[in-house]
């Protein structure tokens, strides 16, 4: 074993009787993502998980990428492991953290000493390896206070670690604590960053997406596909549903009123995806949408599709600026995806003038002149399952 990763919990830690539980389901979560890349092993103890690889081939880089998207991490730190024994920890110190010292400008020595065993105290560790520190970086000066880096040395049982310190973790709680929702997934920027802020308050999600061929193209629903293969790390498995909305879209464009299309067409997708959900015991539903930003997404059309809906409706990007939404969505790496131009169904048929102060007993009467039902039921049984997983190699 050359390094290990030690994991501090955020909220988990002050989940009183229910903490056991939550980490359960973090170091759970954990497994599953780190299963691709080597054997592990885990230990708990005071709100930290250690993480151990079996074997020594193990690429840190990817383990350390991967748990710094797993929710339910507050902070993390990557340490060398060492035997316990100063010459070794002052040789290893040399070696691990030179690229840091190489940039700094100055640093102290920061010494734990858990296993009292150990020859040295201490102030003596802080003292001899400051000294080695800075005849081997002569361009390095201590400062107490206020440091560039900390070289921290843990003396524990077995070993000793070395590391800088913490590095910010993804925060949240751990998916899947949180119950389950549907999300309304499409190829644009909104929603995938949507999926994101619901998994970070640990919600498992599926997610749902309405295709119209030959209207929209099979390149178009496997960018969905792929912006779900990038959401994963974040979210765990996704069960994508795959909806033909064809045939929908055909019938309300043939008769309803051309100004209320978008309204009833999103009232649909949320009937939809409530029978799917409901048919899986999932809660909610979860959409992109943020007030004000598009016609179908003012005040009164929400007012109007919310009220096609028997189940809670999570808008997590709501309050939020298209400059904000695009700013996480670069941080996730879902953005360069979602920019690609292929046709969405939302964009097929789309009227000229949407009516953007829609009212609500119009639109329903609008719904009631043609029978969607037979149509709303071939389309839940045609939709297809396909799972993406977050363990694939
Ligand atoms: P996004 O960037 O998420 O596409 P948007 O700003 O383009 O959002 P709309 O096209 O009005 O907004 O869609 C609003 C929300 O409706 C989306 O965020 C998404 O949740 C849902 N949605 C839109 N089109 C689809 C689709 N084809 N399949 C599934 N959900 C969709
Ligand atoms: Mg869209």
């Amino acid at each position: 074993m050359k390094e290990i990763i030690l994991l501090k919990e955020g909220e988990i830690a002050i989940k009183g009787l229910n903490k056991r539980s939550f980490e359960d389901a973090m170091v759970k979560n954990i497994r599953r993502r780190l299963k691709p890349m080597g054997k592990f092993e885990y230990e708990r103890s005071q709100s930290t998980v250690e993480v151990k690889p079996l074997d020594d081939d193990v690429d840190f880089d990817a383990v350390e990428e991967c748990i710094s998207k797993i929710f339910g991490i507050a902070a993390y730190c990557r340490a060398a492991v060492v035997e316990k024994d100063f010459e070794r920890i002052a040789e290893k110190t040399m070696e691990y953290v030179s690229e840091e010292l190489e940039n700094a400008r100055t640093f102290k020595v920061n010494a734990k000493r858990a296993d009292k065993q150990f020859p040295m105290k201490s102030p003596e560790i802080c003292a001899e390896l400051g000294g080695r520190v800075l005849k081997k970086f002569p361009h390095l000066t201590v400062d107490v206070n206020n440091p560039d880096v900390v070289v921290t040395v843990e003396v524990r049982r077995d070993f000793a670690y070395i590391h800088t310190g913490n590095r910010k973790g993804a925060g949240g709680i751990p998916v899947g604590t949180s119950g389950q929702a549907m999300l309304l997934l499409s190829g644009g920027i909104d929603s995938p960053v949507a999926a994101y802020m619901m998994a970070k308050r640990g919600v498992r999600l599926s997610a749902i997406h309405y295709v119209s061929p030959p209207y929209t193209s099979d390149r178009a629903r496997q960018k969905v596909e792929r912006l779900c293969e990038k959401l994963t790390p974040w979210c765990g498995d996704i069960a994508f549903y795959c909806v033909p909305f064809t045939k929908i879209q055909e019938k309300l464009r043939d008769n309803c009123p051309e100004e209320l299309f978008t309204i009833l067409m999103r009232r649909l997708m949320m009937e939809i995806a409530q029978r799917i959900a409901e048919e899986k015991d999932i809660q909610a539903l979860v959409t992109g949408e943020s007030v004000g930003q598009v016609a179908s997404q003012t005040m009164n059309a929400i007012v109007c599709t919310d009220a096609a809906c028997r189940m809670p409706v999570f808008r997590p990007v709501i309050g939020m600026d298209k400059t904000e939404i695009i700013e996480i969505a670069r941080r996730i790496d879902t953005f360069d995806i979602s920019i690609e131009p292929y046709e969405d169904c939302c964009t097929v048929f789309t009227p000229k003038h949407p009516k953007t102060r829609p009212i609500l007993a119009e639109v329903e009467a609008a719904q009631n002149v043609f029978d969607f039902e037979p149509y709303i039921k071939e389309a839940v049984e045609n939709t297809e399952l396909k799972v993406i997983r977050s363990d694939r190699a």
